[in-house]
């Protein structure tokens, strides 16, 4: 394969321009102007925006496999709740997930296999049970101490074949 083919992205490219040439969105300062944050998982199936019917400018976003509130989402979140105008705070994980419905091995089994070396040195963080750990995230924002008391956090499941929220917390 190939890493180094400078036309790998002319499509992309090729679509951006499209993309500016009726550009909307220029002169934003970059506050969530809805006052709203989401971490939620890096799945293609999810449109962060698009299911809480909000547009570019209004949200700040996180992602990850799995939708977890790591210590770079809470860095993020801090950030949001003291310097851009978060007010509210979803954590999204979604139904379907393949870091909630693969075990520790069986990734890194599929990892070794695609990449053609041992992979199970690495961590993929895999969910066991997703209800309890999206409490446990959502409890960890709560509790963060550089959480101001007002900001509200919600955990969330979607589905990514209804396209439905479901609370949990
Ligand atoms: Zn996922």
């Amino acid at each position: 394969m190939n890493n180094d083919n400078e036309n790998a992205f002319d499509d992309l490219l090729a679509a951006n321009r499209e993309f500016a040439s009726d550009f909307r969105y220029g002169g934003f300062d970059g506050i969530a102007k809805a006052g709203i944050a989401i971490v939620t998982c890096m799945d293609s199936r999810i449109d962060p925006l698009g299911m809480l019917g909000l547009q570019p400018g209004d949200a700040k976003i996180f992602r990850n496999p799995g939708g977890r509130v790591t210590e770079a989402a809470l860095e993020a979140i801090v950030l949001g709740a003291h310097l851009l105008n978060v007010q509210r705070v979803l954590v999204v994980p979604h139904t379907r997930c393949a870091v909630a419905s693969n075990s520790e091995e069986d990734i890194a089994d599929r990892v070794s296999e695609s990449a053609g070396t041992d992979a199970s040195w690495h961590r993929f963080h895999v969910v066991e049970d997703q209800k309890r750990t999206l409490e446990m995230d959502v409890r960890r924002v709560r509790s963060h101490p550089l959480i101001p008391e007002r900001l509200q956090v919600g955990g969330f499941v979607y589905d990514v074949d209804s396209g439905l929220l479901d609370r949990v917390v």
